[in-house]
Parts: C-alpha cells; sequence; structure tokens
C-alpha cells in the first residue's frame, strides 16, 4: 500500500518554509530559503512578489526531491502565510504593478488617519473586527491604486487583481485559474464583514476599492483548486495566516483554548468559539479559521517586547551572552524576586494602550545583581502575557482553558513554569514546535480525508506540561506589584 503526504508551505515575513508531512503528522522533510527585506524609506518594509514565489517553488521542489517521495503520493497542499501583505497584479501578464507591501509598512498611517476623520472607527470595529491601523491591506491596496502609474485605470478596466500572499501563491499554483482566499486572511484586510462573510460595501467604498479586484472568500479546509505538478494533480486543500494557522496546529478546537508564541513579541490568540465576541480592551476579533461549513473566531492580542527584551539583555546591556544563557542565571535568585522590569521601550500595547510610557526597574536595593534584573526581565514576559489573558477572558467571558506554547522563548523552563504559576493554569509545551506549517498541512489534510479533526489531538506530542505552584496569596501579591510597577512607567515622557 502506498502511503500518503502532505505537502504544506509556510511563506513566512523573511523565509519561505516547504514541509512534507506523513500520515501520522510527522514532518519528514524540510526546505527554507530566505529572501530579499527591501526597505525603500523609513517605515516601509517591501519583498518583490516575484522572489516570493520562486523561493516557495524552489523549496517546495527541493524537499519532494530530498525526502525521494513519489508526487502521486502527495494527497494534498497547504498554505499558511505573512498576515496583510497585499498584493496588486496584472491578472493577464501575471505581473506584479509594485513591490508586495509588508505587514510592517507604515506608509498608510496618513490613510487611516483620512478614515478616522470620516468617523470610520466604530464601523470597522463592527465590521471588521480591527482597529484603524496601516498594519492592515485595506489601505496598502488604496495606496498602490493612487500611487502607481496607471494602476487606477487598469483596476477600473478589470484587469488588475488583489491578494494576500496566500491568494497571490493560489493563483500561482493553480496556473491563474483561481482567485481566492481563505476566511482567516480575508479578515485581516480591513475590508472583510467577519459576522456576514462578505466584502463591506463601506469600507470598499471608503477606500475607493474596485470590487472586481478582491477575491474570492472561502473555508479555510477547503478544495481551493488544483496544483498541476508535472503529471500529477495535487489538490490545495488548506489555507490560513500563520497565527490561525498555529492556533490550529496547536488544536486549539475549543473555546477558551488558547495558544501564545513566544518571539520577538507575543502572539496570543484565544479561540472564542462560533460566536463574535468584540473586545472591551484593545483586542482584535478576527476570524480562526471556516471549516466543515462553520467559522470560528478568536481574539487576538500582541505583547510588542518578549524576546526582544532578552536580546536588550544581550546585546544592550551586555549581561548575558546568549538567550538561553538567561535561564542559568535567573535560577540564581532564590525565592521571590524583589525586582520587576516593565520593558515598555516603546509604551505600552493591550490593555493599556500608552504611548508615552517608557520601561522602568522597580524594587532595587544595595543587593540587587544582575540575575535579579534578568529574571525579572523573563518574567516581565509572562506577566505581559497574563495581562492579555485577562483582557481576553473578560472580553470572551470564558475562563482560559489551558495555554500552549511555542516560539523560540518558549524553550525557556523557568519562563514556562512562571508562566504557569502566574496565570494558575497549565502551561503545555508541544514536542514539535513548527505549529504554524503543521496547521495549513492539517486544514489540507482534513479536507481531503487523511485526517479527522480528533486525529490531531492524538498526533499532538507533549514535550512538557508545566503544572501551578502558586498559592492564591503570592500570585496576587506579585501580579499586584507588577500591577503596580506598570502604573508608574505610564505617560513618562511629555
Ligand atoms: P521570531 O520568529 O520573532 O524571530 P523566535 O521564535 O525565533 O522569534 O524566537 C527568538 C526570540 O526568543 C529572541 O528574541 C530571543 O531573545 C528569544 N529566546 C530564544 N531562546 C530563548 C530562551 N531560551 N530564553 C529566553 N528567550 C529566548
Amino acid at each position: 500500500m502506498s502511503k500518503k503526504y502532505i505537502l504544506a508551505l509556510d511563506q513566512g515575513t523573511t523565509s519561505s518554509r516547504s514541509v512534507i508531512v506523513d500520515e501520522k503528522g510527522t514532518i519528514i522533510g524540510m526546505e527554507q530559503q530566505e529572501f530579499q527585506q527591501i526597505f525603500p524609506k523609513s517605515g516601509w518594509v517591501e519583498h518583490n512578489a516575484l522572489e516570493i514565489l520562486e523561493t516557495q517553488l524552489s523549496t517546495l521542489k527541493k524537499v519532494i526531491q530530498k525526502t525521494g517521495i513519489n508526487k502521486a503520493d502527495i494527497v494534498g497542499l497547504g498554505i499558511t502565510n505573512q498576515r496583510e501583505t497585499t498584493v496588486v497584479w496584472d491578472k493577464n501578464t501575471g505581473k506584479p504593478v509594485y513591490n508586495a507591501i509588508v505587514w510592517q509598512d507604515n506608509r498608510t498611517a496618513d490613510i487611516c488617519e483620512d478614515l478616522k476623520k470620516k468617523g470610520l472607527e466604530d464601523h470597522i470595529k463592527q465590521t471588521t473586527g480591527l482597529v484603524i491601523d496601516a498594519y492592515f491591506s485595506g489601505t496598502k491596496i488604496h495606496w498602490i491604486l493612487e500611487n502607481v502609474k496607471n494602476a487606477r485605470e487598469e483596476a477600473e478596466k478589470g484587469n488588475l487583481i488583489f491578494g494576500t500572499i496566500d491568494s497571490w501563491l493560489l493563483w500561482n499554483l493553480t496556473d491563474k485559474k483561481i482567485h481566492a482566499t481563505d476566511y482567516s486572511n480575508a479578515s485581516r484586510t480591513l475590508l472583510f464583514d467577519i459576522e456576514n462573510l462578505c466584502w463591506d460595501a463601506t469600507l470598499i467604498s471608503a477606500l475607493n476599492i474596485p470590487k472586481s479586484m478582491l477575491p474570492k472568500v472561502k473555508p479555510s479546509s477547503f478544495h481551493f483548486g488544483d496544483f498541476i505538478l508535472e503529471e500529477h494533480t495535487i489538490p490545495i486543500a488548506g489555507i490560513a495566516g500563520d497565527q490561525q494557522a498555529a492556533l490550529f496546529g496547536q488544536a486549539c478546537f475549543n473555546k477558551g483554548e488558547a495558544k501564545n508564541t513566544y518571539g520577538t513579541g507575543c502572539f496570543l490568540l484565544m479561540n472564542t468559539g462560533t460566536e463574535l465576541q468584540f473586545s472591551k480592551n484593545g483586542l482584535l476579533t478576527t476570524i480562526a479559521w471556516g471549516i466543515n461549513n462553520q467559522v470560528y473566531y478568536a481574539l487576538e492580542g500582541s505583547v510588542f517586547n518578549a524576546g526582544s527584551a532578552i536580546q536588550w539583555l544581550r546585546d544592550g546591556l551586555k549581561i548575558i551572552n546568549s538567550a538561553e544563557e538567561s535561564e542559568a542565571f535567573a535560577k540564581e535568585v532564590e525565592g521571590e524576586n524583589p525586582v520587576i522590569v516593565v520593558p515598555a521601550f516603546a509604551g505600552l500595547g493591550a490593555p493599556y494602550w500608552d504611548m508615552y510610557a517608557r520601561g522602568g526597574i522597580f524594587g532595587l536595593t544595595r543587593d540587587t545583581g544582575k540575575n535579579h534584573l534578568i529574571k525579572a526581565t523573563l518574567e516581565s514576559l509572562a506577566y505581559q502575557t497574563k495581562d492579555i489573558l485577562i483582557a481576553m477572558q473578560n472580553d470572551a467571558e470564558t475562563p482560559l482553558a489551558s495555554l500552549k506554547v511555542d516560539g523560540g522563548a518558549s524553550a525557556n523552563n523557568l519562563l514556562m513554569q512562571f508562566q504557569s504559576d502566574i496565570l494558575d493554569t497549565n502551561v503545555e509545551r508541544p514536542k514539535i514546535i513548527e505549529t504554524t506549517i503543521m496547521g495549513a498541512a492539517y486544514l489540507a489534510g482534513i479536507c481531503v480525508g487523511l485526517w479527522k479533526q480528533e486525529d490531531i489531538l492524538s498526533h499532538r506530542k507533549i514535550d512538557r506540561t508545566f503544572s501551578p505552584t502558586f498559592t492564591f496569596e503570592i500570585r496576587e501579591r506579585l501580579y499586584k506589584k507588577w500591577q503596580k510597577a506598570v502604573e508608574r512607567t505610564k505617560n513618562w515622557i511629555d
């Protein structure tokens, strides 16, 4: 009997990756290729969409070749992608009219101000679940139409189409036949009505975007089209934005289940089930995925400075040589740490939203040493995560069921134990931390009938579960101290 495999692509911000996953959910091969980051001006970030396509195709072919599998045994293809990054291309020639404008790019801040002046803030929140920010795709499309020669004219004639990176790859992989995206990616455009599951006429008109440019929107686990690789037909059967794919890859299928990715920043998503929940605390409401005729929603929040605070210990203060070393130094501090570090290097995000706040170190005494500082910086990742999770639980009116973790800093055992202690929740770290690309593989595998959602729970191997050890009294005392420190960092610069 021949084996069956899923091919999954992760088109990220700095690299394109492809993996082959076998029937047991094991990654048997991975290829990765970086591509150029283009910074034409301060605050502008672009990618060459053709280079994105090339690197993705080249890793895809290499991984098939290196694993030596039979192409006929690939039963499905899944895609996950950097979200919000915007491509506009000519549907006749296949050429992008401009570089891809990356999610980090803030050139459209003025267009966002205009939307605010038009009084669209409430409408945007109620319709798209988002806040007005240059981060999302809508204002980037508008910028291209206004600033690229002939773009508006060609778009009005119906010659130009828009896509986030998933759409761009899908259209190319299906030989220019399918112009579509999935609900999770559409929900990051600032144009999509996440309740009625359609493009919003008010916003399309406010940003003056011809409707003919927009892709069809489909569930995340869905047969989008076929990728013909030599004589083999591979169904493209799963698409989701990276954070949502990670939530799926972490098997957070139920309401109240959340994942946190500890990277440079932290990305937290909590599954809030099939009903829409809006945030009162500045969190985003987003579509997690669409599967089996059902749409699931999530609340999303991010911590701006997480792993970057550890980098500050290494590169700024130079008190550690590597991020990994932080754990051994922190362990030297016995008992409770009297020091609190608030890494509000560029202000405070959710749920405080104070751009005038600046970082602070509190509780210094004559015997404070570098180990206290290192431990306090690690603990700040856990405190900031707790701040967001409290807001999420209040917004969703759902208690946190569990926290599943991934990302570079989740390797730190001391941090994960403190996270569990301060949350009073189990923290679960999976063996496979490739949760994003596995999410795409699972969405595709479920669509083609290779797996059922229950199978994914059995595939998931847990590396370690951290269980809370703090008493109520200790937990409350420490968290109050953190909140007191945060208060004192607020409104620091004039
Ligand atoms: P990104 O995808 O944002 O680049 P990664 O998931 O690769 O991030 O994680 C890297 C970040 O995690 C770095 O900021 C680094 O400082 C931090 N980090 C990595 N390993 C550890 C560790 N053992 N303890 C604490 N922080 C760590």
